[in-house]
Order: C-alpha cells, then sequence, then structure tokens
C-alpha cells in the first residue's frame, strides 16, 4: 500500500500563500499579515546595530512605521511623539534640537487630543524600505516619510501646533 504523501497539501498551500501575500491591516503591505509587517520591522531594527546607515535613520523609521501602525499611537501623546518626528524630519530637515524639544515637552503634558486616524496610511510602507541596499536606505526611508506625512495631512496643521508648543518653552 502506497503511503500517501502527507506535506503535499500544506506544500501546495504554502506556496500560493508566498504567491499572494496577505496585506497587514494597518499599512496594508503585501507581506503576509500583521505579524509579518512587524517581522519586517524588528528585523529592520537589528540592522541598525550593524550598520550605521540604519542606525543614522533609526529614529525617522521608528516614527514613519508607528504612524502606520494603530498599536503604536494608541494614546495622542505617543501619536504626537511620532507625527512630530515625520514633521520634524520634512519640514525641519530632521533637527535634533526640535525633536529634543518636543519629548521634554510631551514629558511635561499629561493629556494630548488624538485626532482620527487617516484610513489611508501611505503608499509607501516597510516593504519598500527593508528590502532596499544600504547605499540606497536614506533614500528609501525619506521617500517612506514623504509618503506617511502626505497620509496625515488634514493632521498637519496639528502636527505643527504641537511643535510650535515644543518649541516656544
Ligand atoms: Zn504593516
Amino acid at each position: 500500500m502506497a503511503i500517501s504523501p502527507i506535506s503535499c497539501g500544506w506544500r501546495t498551500r504554502s506556496a500560493r500563500t508566498a504567491i499572494n501575500l496577505e496585506p497587514c491591516p494597518d499599512c496594508g503591505a503585501l507581506v503576509g499579515g500583521r505579524d509579518a509587517c512587524q517581522k519586517l520591522f524588528e528585523a529592520l531594527g537589528l540592522r541598525a546595530f550593524e550598520d550605521s546607515r540604519y542606525a543614522a535613520l533609526r529614529r525617522l523609521a521608528v516614527d514613519c512605521y508607528a504612524c502606520q501602525h494603530d498599536r503604536y499611537i494608541l494614546s495622542g501623546r505617543s501619536l504626537a511623539a511620532h507625527l512630530t518626528g515625520v514633521a520634524v524630519a520634512i519640514e525641519h530637515g530632521g533637527a535634533e534640537e526640535v525633536n529634543e524639544r518636543v519629548q521634554s515637552w510631551l514629558s511635561r503634558t499629561r493629556h494630548i487630543e488624538k485626532p482620527a486616524v487617516p484610513r489611508a496610511r501611505g503608499a509607501i510602507t516597510i516593504a519598500d524600505v527593508a528590502g532596499t541596499a544600504p547605499e540606497d536606505y536614506a533614500a528609501a526611508v525619506r521617500r517612506w516619510a514623504g509618503s506617511v506625512w502626505d497620509a496625515w495631512r488634514e493632521h498637519h496643521a496639528l502636527a505643527r501646533e504641537w511643535i510650535a508648543a515644543a518649541v516656544r518653552r
């Protein structure tokens, strides 16, 4: 009696999912769902320890990813932290002292009203950034930031207000 190859069905199924990957429900990247997306983000984080080109843009990559994923922007304060990071990169040339002022302002501010999160979070996602060569990484993250900032356009004024409040003091 022939033994049927039990791995056959599994192989067929996994081959199909490899071709037709499920989107991340938050950012829409076709990476195989939310957990797979999170794993890509974590892997990118590890590269920052090994390569200074990744480390230099770590803060911005985290802010971009956070603004596209609900779990990182549950409160008004966490949204303010990440959205202002993207804003500072785009509108203040990534000025470190502005980020520091915002951080200090956030640490003194108990409650920040959270606006409605836009449904579309930007056409560029971690899927477009994670696979780039190290020498192209900086440009890819900047494109990512531009796309995220554009997706949040209805809250640009609010992000600028947050930055202004932080810089004022
Ligand atoms: Zn995602």
